[in-house]
């Protein structure tokens, strides 16, 4: 039977581990962490992604992974209420997105593919290169909790993240954009008002650009987002101080809450926004997905959708080339089809991403004056309400047809 290799348990890595594992295909699964208790990533599921998960069988498996179902964004400007507008709608099929716990999601997925006897996961598994022959990748060299080990597959896939070994291992080309943002993470204990009514509020303003959402594990999880490189200066601050200076630009609920709570903020780290993508997704023979193939800006909240989507896409044309006798000249061509067809989605998501930081970023008079025009806008734009609907549903269809 093929032997595949894939490297990174990530949404990306564990879904189309566990694709492979019940086609009956080997699977080698190498995955750095020891658990999946891990910082905060991107933990919006949208509804583009329970399709995607529900398609492989799996709609049962999320529905018991903890979530908290998000029914309504409110906007503010200035601390004011600017708009508000219901994920039940149109743009979202009925179906809103969750921020799901990912660490409860990976255990789950890799618990599913472990379930087929030829799935095997290595944890604590560090890939630091790849194997090659006639300048054709043919395995991994990882450290183990057991020491080096070698390991070497028909196929060789790279889902192992933003800095994904297998992409620079490969001699994969990158194109990056330039990105003018970081967002710093915390969380703080869930304030009142948002107990019978889950929802995302975004705050506006002065430049700045805040986040605050019900998180799975039952805390409120923060989000500023922030110009590129003033990190530091904020770190120097120190946390409670940074809040004092959300609760600045927030309503006034909020705002005492912040103050209440400042030195209670867990887990507070720093994303370094990228927004990249691989020129070709199969170096010497490597697949690259998610992350490792291109990053995303948060905006929009894609990462996690998006990877998963890959994943589908991926075992469509991977299965079919592995079942066949994993001959290299029909994996790269499987490579070759899976990239063109997700390419479109991706770059259709990092074009629209790119949109919005000029804007909300901007501390000048006019970036305020179209902010506050944006409800009549919307009301009169289509284009608002179709920008929603591909964050939401995808860009292109993706089925599952092995
Ligand atoms: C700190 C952080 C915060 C984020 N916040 C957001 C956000 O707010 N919004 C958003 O949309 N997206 C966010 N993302 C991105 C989002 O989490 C990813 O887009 C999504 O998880 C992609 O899934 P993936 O499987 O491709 O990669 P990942 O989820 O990154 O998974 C890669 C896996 O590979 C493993 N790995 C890496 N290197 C090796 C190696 N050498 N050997 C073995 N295993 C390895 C990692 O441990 C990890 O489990 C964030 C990512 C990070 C890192």
């Amino acid at each position: 039977m093929p032997h595949a290799v894939i490297v990174g348990a990530g949404p990306a890595g564990a879904a189309l581990a566990y694709l492979l594992a019940r086609r009956g295909i080997e699977v080698t699964l190498l995955e750095r962490a020891r658990d999946f208790e891990r910082e905060f990533r991107g933990e919006v599921l949208m509804p583009s992604a329970f399709d995607a998960l529900g398609q492989m069988g799996l709609g049962k498996l999320v529905a018991e992974v903890p979530q908290v179902r998000i029914r309504r964004v409110r906007v503010y400007l200035d601390g004011r209420p600017l708009l508000a507008a219901d994920l039940d709608a149109a743009a979202f099929g009925g179906v809103p997105p969750a921020l799901v716990s990912q660490p409860r999601l990976l255990e789950a997925l890799v618990a599913r593919a472990g379930v087929f006897e030829r799935f095997r996961l290595l944890r604590g598994a560090v890939v630091r290169d790849v194997l090659s022959r006639s300048g054709r990748v043919v395995g991994v060299r990882a450290q183990t909790p057991d020491g080096e080990r070698e390991i070497r597959g028909d196929v060789v896939i790279g889902a192992d993240g933003r800095a994904s070994v297998i992409r620079r291992r490969s001699g994969a080309r990158v194109r990056a954009s330039r990105t003018r943002m970081d967002v710093v993470w915390c969380k703080l204990p869930l304030p009142d008002f948002q107990g019978a009514d889950p929802h995302l509020r975004g705050y506006l303003g002065g430049g700045h650009l805040l986040i605050a959402a019900p998180a799975a594990d039952g805390r409120l999880q923060l989000g500023w987002v922030i110009r590129k490189g003033r990190y530091g200066e904020l770190r120097a601050r120190g946390i409670a101080e940074w809040i004092e200076q959300l609760a600045r630009h927030v309503s006034p609920d909020l705002a005492g809450h912040l103050l209440e709570h400042r030195s209670e903020a867990v887990h507070p780290f720093l994303l370094d926004v990228r927004s990249d993508r691989v020129a070709r997704w199969c170096n010497q023979g490597a697949w690259l997905i998610g992350d490792a193939a291109h990053t995303l800006s948060p905006v929009g909240a894609q990462g996690l959708n998006i990877a998963v989507r890959d994943s589908l896409v991926a075992a469509n044309h991977l299965l079919p080339a592995l079942l066949a006798g994993a001959r290299p000249d029909a994996l790269d061509a499987a490579a070759g089809r899976f990239q063109a067809e997700r390419l479109p989605e991706v770059r259709t998501i990092q074009r629209l991403q790119a949109l919005a930081p000029p804007l909300v970023l901007s501390p000048a008079r006019w970036a305020r004056l179209l902010l506050r025009a944006s409800p009549l806008a919307l009301r009169f734009m289509p284009s608002g309400g179709a920008v929603a609907r591909r964050f939401a549903n995808g860009v292109t269809q993706v089925k599952l047809r092995v």
